[in-house]
């Protein structure tokens, strides 16, 4: 199965992605994630992209496409996966449909998870993330068994640099602009499916879920 996940910051893509792919047995890709390795391992690529994650701003077109064709050619990748974070941009959209089309396996699924805006602020502030395997808690939400400590993996916890309340407001206007307009995108493509991401977590997992199946 060949997913995309979409749905503004904070909406709970991350949360959502590792039990999705967990469940059907594909590969998880987040865009921030490989961004955020880079960054850690200071590669050339990690380096240009810094400054525009650290304000909000989305990384150029042409070093995003480039990387997630580079990764979903690879071997784990032909049996399915699911895309976190990307597309973001029309221009990003239309360079995978024309990728999934030159190698003949289209997307399956468009998945949208929705939650009103006013909500968003405060789960990006409060969240906690895993450097080590990428999971996502909140404080008061959704807080790991053990104060500051990753259920999965049990590595300290930290605050992603950019998720504070000044660079959040940027990233929703971003995402209102360039992203957004993909939701259409897809409903025209006939692959569109929504779910109400305002809900309990595993609620909202079930409902993902029973649409896949
Ligand atoms: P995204 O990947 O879409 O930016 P995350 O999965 O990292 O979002 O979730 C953002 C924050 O909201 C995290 O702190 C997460 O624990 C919390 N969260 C995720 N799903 C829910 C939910 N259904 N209800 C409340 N908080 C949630
Ligand atoms: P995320 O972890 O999905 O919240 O992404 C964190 C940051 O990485 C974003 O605010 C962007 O700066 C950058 N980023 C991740 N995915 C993309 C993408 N598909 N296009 C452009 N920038 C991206």
């Amino acid at each position: 199965m060949r997913i995309v996940l979409l749905g503004p910051p904070g909406a709970g893509k991350g949360t959502q992605a590792k039990k999705i792919a967990d469940r059907y047995g594909i590969v998880h890709i987040s865009t921030g994630d490989l961004f955020r390795d880079n960054i850690k391992n200071k590669t050339p690529l990690g380096q240009k992209a810094k400054a525009y994650m650290d304000a909000g701003n989305l990384v150029p077109d042409e070093l995003v496409i480039a990387l997630v064709e580079d990764r979903i050619s690879k071997d784990d990748c032909q049996d399915g996966y699911l895309l976190d974070g990307f597309p973001r941009t029309v221009a990003q959209a239309s360079a995978l449909s024309e990728y999934n089309e030159k190698v003949g396996k289209p997307l399956d699924c468009a998945l949208s998870i929705e939650v009103p805006e006013d909500k968003l602020v405060s789960r990006i502030v409060g969240r906690r993330v895993c450097p080590n395997c990428g999971a996502s808690f909140h404080i008061k939400f959704n807080p790991p068994k053990q104060d500051g400590i990753c259920d999965r993996c049990g590595e300290k916890l930290v605050q992603r640099k950019d998720d504070t309340e000044a660079t959040v407001k940027n990233r929703l206007d971003v995402y209102n602009k360039e992203t957004a307009p993909l939701i259409d995108f897809y409903r025209c493509k006939g692959v569109l499916k929504a779910v109400d991401g305002d809900q309990d977590v595993d609620i909202v997992t079930a409902d993902i879920f029973k649409a896949l199946d």
